[in-house]
């Protein structure tokens, strides 16, 4: 099976969670630890904050200036904990969210808001109004575990940019005020995080107040982060108030795991559609066969690949980024090889808000004399017949 999902750790086993502190200090206290036998409000307050505190559980854990912090915040779930290979610094669990020092050096041409999206936020609200009848709506600045490619890295996590009630006001009387708008995409930060009722809250003003809405649509990664925070609580307010579309965010099929497509599987209930968004990231998932083993593994659990995106030039990702070169090549691999459904569109986020473009290799040209040249998935050119004159032609 070349996509098959991992198996839990063996030595899981339920603990007497009383008897720990907040943080699993040791490896054997995480490796004892059952997510699925809490809340996962309680898993939140398990989240490690330092690299010091990392060290009791991962080996070869980096030095680093504790004043990347303060530029962005380090918080690491129990959950991801467990999924982070002991020894491997190129784990790409740890690659994608441990912070590494290389990020405090940012390179000139990084940008703090490379997508120009404070540019784009209307009425003293955190609506993001680019495309003509979308929005994204930021709800929050938190996240369940802060990925360190993050291109809100500017404001996500940084309590001073906390979204205030005055903001969320603004942005319902934005989207009231606007029928243009048939489509708003809840995000952040991650609206996941927000509590139930918080979460309410905005569904139903959305619901409500602009009901020219025909599509709303929720991105989160805390699924991926700590599958327990889909409960059959959460499924009823999708489900009410008719959520048609969650957008997770997996890079690698190690984060497939047992409790995240048993949880995939309680939420699809609901009818809404799940699709993924991938980052294209260097050393964690920039190879065909990583890829292909994604693409897969997501639809295995019912998920569609959406988007797969190049990483933004956000202050501090250069570790992260690949060539355009490699990313035709990565899609390539795809097209043809795996499942039509398996492959997600590749995307680059135009630098300063231009919006998102598709990276479409080259498959099929015209030449100026009408001659239609093809290339096969597998790379063979071909003749082809004139379209408009059916033949083919000398
Ligand atoms: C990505 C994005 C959307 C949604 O785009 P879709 O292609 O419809 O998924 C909407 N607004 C902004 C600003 C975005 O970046
Ligand atoms: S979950 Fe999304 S918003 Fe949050 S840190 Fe990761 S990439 Fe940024």
């Amino acid at each position: 099976m070349p996509f098959a999902i991992e198996a839990t750790n063996p030595r899981t086993r339920a603990v007497d969670l009383n008897r720990l502190g907040k943080i699993l200090r040791t490896r054997e206290e995480l490796e004892a630890y059952d997510v699925a036998s809490e809340s996962w409000q309680k898993a939140l307050q398990r989240r490690y904050k330092t690299h010091q505190e990392m060290k009791g559980i991962l080996n070869h854990v980096e030095e680093v200036d504790t004043s990347i912090y303060d530029h962005f915040d380090m918080r690491v779930t129990p959950y991801l904990a467990q999924l982070m290979d002991r020894d491997d610094l190129n784990c790409p669990i740890r690659k994608q969210y441990m912070p590494f020092q290389g990020e405090l050096n940012v390179r000139e041409y990084e940008i703090a808001d490379s997508l120009a999206e404070d540019h784009d936020m209307r009425d003293g609200s955190t609506v993001v109004h680019r495309y003509p009848n979308r929005v994204l709506f930021l709800v929050t600045t938190n996240c369940g575990t802060y990925c360190r490619y993050c291109t809100r890295k500017r404001f996500v996590s940084h309590r001073e940019s906390a979204v205030n009630k005055q903001q969320l006001e603004s942005g319902f009387r934005y989207l009231e005020s606007h029928p243009e708008i048939d489509d708003c995409l809840l995000s952040g930060g991650d609206p996941l995080l927000l509590s139930d009722r918080q979460l309410e809250d905005i569904l139903s003003q959305i619901r409500i107040r602009a009901p020219h809405i025909k599509f709303l649509r929720i991105g989160s990664r805390l699924p991926v982060q700590l599958p327990t925070r889909i409960t059959p609580e959460l499924c009823a307010l999708i489900e009410r108030y008719e959520v048609q579309m969650v957008n997770v965010h997996v890079n690698h099929l190690k984060e497939i795991t047992p409790l995240f497509a048993d949880r995939i599987k309680m939420l699809r209930k609901t009818g809404t559609m799940i699709g993924n968004q991938s980052v294209l990231l260097k050393g964690v998932n920039d190879d065909i066969a990583t890829l292909r083993g994604l693409c897969m593994g997501l639809v295995s659990c019912g998920i569609r690949p959406y988007y797969c995106y190049s990483c933004d030039v956000a202050e501090g990702n250069h570790a992260y980024q690949l060539t355009l070169e490699r990313i035709l090549k990565l899609y390539h691999g795809l097209r043809g090889f795996i499942s039509g459904p398996a492959v997600p569109t590749f995307v680059i986020d135009g630098t300063g808000g231009l919006g998102k473009m598709p990276i479409i290799p080259n498959y099929v040209r015209e030449l100026a004399n009408g001659a239609v040249w093809a290339t096969s998935f597998e790379g063979k050119v071909h003749r082809m017949m004139n379209l408009e004159k059916g033949i083919l032609e000398p």
